[in-house]
């Protein structure tokens, strides 16, 4: 069998490492994929599959751009916007009421009728025999996410006998997910290399792109296969990405606040030039401590392994910087290291220079940060009678919007259990299998106590309402097990809802 095997592999000595980092904008930009590159391509020519232009001009294109060579012009923002042109690509919904109705159907929007519903009407309170629910003013789907799961049920119902994929989770939900395989949407599953295997979209057919977005090397994959494109991402995460491109436009290094292998700040850095990613205040004091004082090169490229662009030098590439963030990490926190990092490049470089060595654009989603803001309300009065004896948070495992609304409560020392799903709680055993904000997943037994109970309910911005209600419903039965359920009710106070922003 013949090993495929990419340009850029073979350009790997000391002069190709050089000219793939150095220079700005689009130079920068058109030498940044060159491992992403190279895997799509041995990916294509393993799966040999038809498509209009042939695999074997995206291959050579892709090759070419990775060396920086062929597409010295290449502009992701642009690009992106041709899309539109193509008559292949959906960017927002059509509000088709059919849709609208399955999605109530399925549990996978805003309740209009059951238990959150009705507590939207009753104040965010609820009483059942000894439990007191407070639900945080601000909680569950957003409006980002409630849009993309409707265009995927508008794409379903628009394209009923072509094959459907996803590049990904819709969103960080596994019900919602789950109801979307229901309806024969393949997922696009990891090949055994690890990375994502596009062999089975074939031209014609419709792809899904998540509400995390996805890379600009997927985005151009799919559009030289010629599929039809659905593409949910938020207009919030887009916002990300323009930030990011008028830094590398301007030959600034992205500092990206985020988790490196979350996939919006995957796509976040593919439209990056050159990047780094920091996780969390600690890593940004490093990042700012080498700018000012230096430090061993080699550790701190081993530090930022995955988390850095093709090529990255942290002596040539700290000069200039801006600042981005995936959406969804603790605005505080964002904001903290957009502070010091300024501060840095102030001290380093002085205040006439300052303009020119850090850009910064506020990006942070509002929907995320009402979430916080409302578990913070919450948990505000712990030292009144209008303390909570226990925080709820309900959302995806990996959602990281959830992650951070669980550490809040641990933060302040509330007994805080965060559940993916009405599952985890064992109601004959009075029992929650719960996850920690740092990840670790725990058993609680004897879980609810005896007598009266106040629990602060919140959930992830990825978190249908149903789900919420759910896990309501088994607390309920756990504290009297002749609790027969809520009754559905119509309601009408409708849940907050945000403009579209571009
Ligand atoms: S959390 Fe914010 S950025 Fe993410 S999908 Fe929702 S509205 Fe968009």
């Amino acid at each position: 069998m013949q090993a495929t095997v990419c340009a850029s592999q073979r350009a790997t000595g000391p002069a190709a490492v050089a000219s793939s980092s150095s220079g700005t904008g689009a130079a920068r930009r058109a030498a940044l994929p060159r491992r992403q590159a190279c895997r799509l391509q041995q990916r294509l020519a393993a799966s040999a599959a038809p498509t209009s232009s042939s695999a074997k001009e995206v291959l050579e294109r892709a090759a070419d751009r990775s060396e920086g060579k062929a597409e010295p012009g290449f502009d992701a923002r642009a690009f992106r916007r041709s899309l539109n042109s193509t008559g292949r690509y959906t960017r927002k919904p059509s509000n088709d009421p059919d849709s609208l109705q399955l999605m109530e159907e399925h549990g996978v929007g805003y309740s209009t009728t059951g238990l959150v519903a009705q507590m939207r009407e009753t104040g965010y309170a609820w009483r059942q025999g000894d439990v007191s629910v407070k639900l945080a003013e601000a909680y569950g789907f957003c409006w980002g996410v409630e849009r993309a799961v409707q265009m995927a049920y508008e794409a379903r119902k628009a394209y009923p006998g072509q094959r459907l994929h996803i590049t990904n989770e819709i969103i960080h939900n596994p019900g919602v997910n789950q109801r979307l395989k229901e309806m024969d949407v393949q997922f696009i599953d990891l090949g055994p290399d690890g990375e994502k295997d596009f062999s089975g979209v074939k031209s014609g057919e419709v792809v899904i792109l998540p509400a995390f977005g996805a890379s600009v090397q997927e985005l151009r994959l799919l559009n030289e296969r010629q599929v039809q494109i659905v593409d949910t991402t938020c207009p919030w995460v887009s916002k990300v990405w323009n930030a990011v491109d008028n830094q590398t436009r301007k030959g600034h290094t992205s500092i990206i606040h985020g988790k490196w292998a979350h996939e919006e700040t995957i796509a976040t850095a593919s439209f990056a030039g050159t990047y780094l990613i920091v996780k969390d205040l600690k890593e940004a004091e490093y990042v700012c401590d080498y700018i000012l004082n230096g430090g061993d090169r080699e550790v701190f490229l081993a530090k930022f392994k995955n988390a850095m662009s093709e090529g990255f030098d942290p002596d040539r590439d700290l000069q200039r910087i801006g600042m981005a963030n995936q959406t969804t990490m603790l605005k505080g926190e964002t904001e903290a290291i957009g502070k010091l990092l300024e501060k840095t490049q102030l001290k380093k470089y002085g205040p006439a220079e300052l303009a020119q060595r850090f850009m910064v654009m506020d990006t942070i989603c509002d929907a995320t940060q009402e979430r916080q803001d409302a578990v913070y309300k919450l948990t505000g009065a712990q030292d009144t009678p209008e303390g909570i004896d226990m925080m709820l948070v309900v959302g995806g495992f990996n959602s990281s919007n959830t992650s951070h609304l669980q550490e809040i409560g641990e933060m302040k020392g509330i007994p805080s259990f965060w559940v993916d799903s009405a599952a985890r709680i064992d109601v004959a055993a009075n029992k929650v299998t719960h996850k920690l904000a740092h990840g670790e997943l725990v058993e609680t037994e004897n879980w609810l106590p005896e007598g009266p109970i106040t629990i602060g309910v919140t959930s992830g911005a990825s978190t249908p309402d149903k789900a919420v209600e759910d896990v309501l419903d088994r607390v309920f039965r756990i504290k009297d097990p002749s609790f027969a359920g809520i009754a559905p009710r119509k309601t009408s106070v409708k849940k907050e809802s945000h403009d579209e922003e571009e």
